[in-house]
């Protein structure tokens, strides 16, 4: 714990403060973010107070570990769970570490195995619908200072790059994408050291994949899911600490409550995906038809959307809106979605009007 993770570590200044995040993780605040198009226009968002850090990743893990066990936890590392069968009174946690087999008893367990665990299936539940595929790298470089993100089909189909600033003459370049995420993050690298943004690559390059649509059911009997496991994540950027840190302090809650109340029933823990649904569930709908729409856009489309939005200040207007942020974005998409200027110049697409003039989708 503490080494490098696939992540690049971007959170939002209001994460840092509703989580009380140590300064001393962020390697660089960010206030704004250079935006690309496919064919090179631009689009600057930038607001005068930070909105962003970039964290180091693995020390935030091994930070958040530690502060666990100030409260009374305790680690055991090395080990796999391969098996968790429910009994009538507790849960059966197997583990495996070189040749030794353990098992533990517990009254409950929260499920927070990142992406494509295996014991998803186990348990019973459905594997997450959709998915996407995360690649990166740590990459040399003087010249960025802001976010730097990059659309259009040969960087990124369907998704977008990014480059960040990270420690003094380094960052890290990465890109989503459902298919072959190395090899464009190869070109991506080779575009970047043309465009004279970076000058040397780090490491190599690492890739992980990310839910992009929630577990139908984030709980059972004496059990519950979190994080990138339950598919806790933005579908817009693939962002997941934030919102999995919103959704284990709803998990971490509930769970005091019913273990006071030694009620573990399916019941009882079905709440739990109640309360996080509450707060995140309509962002996440409303992020997931976005993420799609994207999706189908060729880049003249993308292009024309830069167009319309620098000549109708659009960009400006959503800067100003105190209730769009860098971790909500539906309201962002909601606003471009009513935007006559932005629905015209993307008419190709089927646009479900009731939804985007309620805003809000009905289970
Ligand atoms: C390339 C890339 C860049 C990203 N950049 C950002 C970003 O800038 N900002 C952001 O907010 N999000 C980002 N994300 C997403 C972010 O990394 C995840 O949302 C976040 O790490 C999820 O945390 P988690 O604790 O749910 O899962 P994880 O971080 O995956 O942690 C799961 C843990 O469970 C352990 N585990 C798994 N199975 C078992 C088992 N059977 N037994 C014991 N232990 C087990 C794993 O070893 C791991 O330590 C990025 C993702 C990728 C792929």
């Amino acid at each position: 714990m503490g080494g490098w993770v696939c992540c690049t570590g971007i959170i939002s200044q209001n994460c840092i403060n509703a989580f009380n995040i140590d300064s001393s993780l962020i390697q660089r605040n960010v206030n704004s973010a250079r935006v690309y198009s496919p064919s090179g226009k631009q689009i600057n968002l930038w607001r005068k107070e930070n909105q962003a850090a970039i964290i180091d990743r693995g020390q935030f893990d091994k930070y958040m570990a530690e502060r666990a066990q100030l409260a009374g936890a305790e680690y055991l590392f090395k080990k796999t769970v391969i098996d968790l069968t429910i009994e009538s009174d507790h849960i059966s946690v197997k583990t495996n570490s070189d040749d030794k087999r353990l098992e533990f008893k517990s009254r409950a367990a929260v499920i927070a195995v990142g992406f494509g665990s295996n014991l998803i299936k186990k348990l019973g539940l459905a594997p997450p619908a959709d998915f996407v595929i995360g690649a990166q790298i740590e990459v040399g470089s003087d010249h960025i200072s802001e976010i730097e993100v990059f659309t259009g089909n040969k960087v990124a189909p369907g998704f977008f790059a990014w480059l960040v600033p990270t420690l003094p003459h380094r960052g890290i370049a990465g890109l989503l994408s459902r298919k072959s995420p190395k090899e464009h993050l190869e070109k991506l690298l080779s575009l970047l050291e043309s465009m004279g943004k970076i000058n040397y690559n780090e490491g190599e390059i690492t890739c992980r994949g990310i839910t992009i649509k929630p577990l139908t059911k984030t709980y059972g009997q004496r059990f519950l899911v979190v994080g990138d496991a339950a598919g806790q994540v933005k579908p817009t950027t693939g962002g997941g600490i934030y919102f999995g840190l919103l959704s284990a302090r709803i998990a971490a809650r509930h769970l005091e409550k019913v273990l006071n109340e030694d009620n573990l029933s399916i019941k009882s823990m079905s709440s739990y995906q109640r309360e996080w649904k509450k707060d995140l569930g309509q962002e996440l709908k409303i992020c997931y038809w976005g993420r799609k729409l994207f999706e189908r856009l060729g880049d003249r489309n993308i292009d024309r959307i830069f167009d319309v939005t620098t000549a109708n200040a659009i960009d400006r207007v959503l800067l100003e809106a105190e209730d769009i942020s860098f971790d909500w974005h539906g309201k962002a998409i909601l606003k471009f979605a009513r935007e006559e200027a932005i629905t015209k110049s993307i008419k190709v697409i089927n646009i479900p009007f009731k939804f985007v003039k309620r805003g809000r989708f009905d289970d």
